[in-house]
């Protein structure tokens, strides 16, 4: 069978099961999954089913007995590549059921569309490869290389006990290239994420009376002094790659439509958000503490360092001030040109007509812990507009779509088509 013929079977495959796809999205969006508290049992056990009743019965790996993680690898018949798909299990909690029109754990069919909490993040991104794992397995007497399937608990919470556990424990996990189906649009392929960096500054005076304002400086009065000055973060001048920079800025008209308008130029730039600031006890007394927590986000092809360089030197410039990180992650990417992104391309053309624009994605996923590994990761899914928001839904037939191109980038890949 040559490998054309061999897409046709897969796109018939998909065609042919769309009702199964359909109704098992449904039953995994039904196995409730919040997180917290992040009790993924059931939803895992369905994804478990499933693999078993193909014929690829998967190995689950479970530090935290409620937060199992499973993966299900096939090899083909001779060597070659070896690609990893991961999807999470955890979804976004329900606070707002009073404001939905569905049951968020219902999983209702209705107007072309499936709805439930976490369906579009990313319950269908899950079980698109997961599908897309089986009818290549169905393939491996014809497939060269090794295809490995992870669905990982803890995504929403960080990945502790889900990816970043699979991937200092198991390294069978890492492979050669890591395709992830988190949301976003499917007129995107995201090669990276930008770096997170928090930070409080703590100002402590001795605090007095609040007519006596000549016996202490006001901490909160410093504190605004220096949130005016920390504002020096945004403008920051950023290094970026030659390659990621025309990728990012032939993207542009794309990002601002996916996120409102201006996204296009804070995706390429530094950001500085004071979250929190907490100061002062009563109106009449001079405040002797308050606390700026800030959330930087760097860049790609920045480093932390930057950002908390400045930020340094700002709060050093005040004696009462100093400067506390509460955590942080280094922004990173893969290469715009590694053939993957070709592959998605390709796939999403033939399926749908769209060239999808290689970008950065503003938020942060497991597939950064993949490319901290030195593995080259991407994310390739549908519409990310609603999640987290009340009548959360996928629309079926965009989200079939996605089935079929991230399927025929996977096939593409194991192939061996285009430069390692
Ligand atoms: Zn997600």
């Amino acid at each position: 069978m040559s490998l054309r013929a061999e897409r046709e079977q897969l796109l018939n495959w998909i065609e042919q099961e769309r009702d199964e796809l359909a109704n098992f999205l449904a039953h995994f969006v039904r196995c409730a999954s919040p997180n917290p508290p992040g009790d993924t049992r059931d939803a895992t056990a369905a994804l478990a089913q499933w693999l078993a009743k193909a014929g690829f019965p998967a190995r689950t790996i479970a530090p935290r007995p409620e937060m199992p993680n499973l993966v299900a690898s096939c090899k083909g018949d001779r060597p070659g590549r070896h690609l990893v798909l991961n999807g999470h299990i955890d979804v976004f909690p329900c606070t707002d059921a009073d404001r939905w029109t569905r049951d968020p754990w219902g999983g209702q069919i209705a107007d072309g569309r499936i709805y439930g909490r976490g369906v579009c993040d990313m319950k269908n991104g899950t079980v698109a490869l997961l599908f897309a794992f089986g009818w290549l397995a169905k393939l491996k007497e014809r497939l060269p290389g090794r295809l490995t399937f992870t669905a990982v608990s803890d995504e929403e919470t960080g990945g502790t006990w889900g990816a970043k556990y699979l991937l200092d424990h198991h390294p069978e996990v890492l492979g050669d290239c890591l395709l992830n189906a988190e949301p976003g649009a499917p007129t995107t392929i995201r090669f990276g994420e930008k770096g997170i960096l928090r930070a409080a500054v703590i100002v402590e005076t001795s605090g007095c009376h609040g007519a006596y304002t000549h016996k202490s400086p006001s901490a909160t009065r410093i504190a605004a002094r220096i949130a005016a000055e920390l504002a020096a973060v945004d403008d920051l001048a950023v290094t970026m790659d030659a390659a990621v920079e025309q990728a990012l800025d032939e993207a542009a008209d794309e990002i601002d439509r996916i996120h409102a308008h201006g996204a296009a130029s804070v995706i390429k730039r530094f950001t500085l958000n004071i979250g929190v600031v907490r100061g002062g006890v009563k109106v009449n007394m001079l405040p002797g503490t308050c606390r700026l927590e800030c959330d930087v986000r760097i860049p790609v092809g920045e480093s932390v360092d930057r950002a908390l360089s400045l930020m340094r030197g700002i709060v050093a410039r005040h004696a009462q001030a100093r400067l506390e990180v509460m955590g942080f992650t280094e922004p990173n990417w893969s290469d715009p040109g590694h053939p993957m992104v070709e592959h998605l391309r390709d796939a999403s053309v033939r399926v749908s007509g769209v060239r999808p624009f290689a970008i950065t994605s503003l938020g942060a996923s497991d597939a950064r812990l993949w490319r901290a590994k030195g593995v080259p990761a991407f994310t390739y899914g549908t519409t990310a507009t609603n999640v987290a928001m009340p009548d959360e839904y996928t629309d079926v037939e965009e989200w079939i779509g996605v089935v079929k191109a991230l399927t025929l980038a996977a096939h593409a890949y194991l192939n061996g088509e285009g430069a390692a």
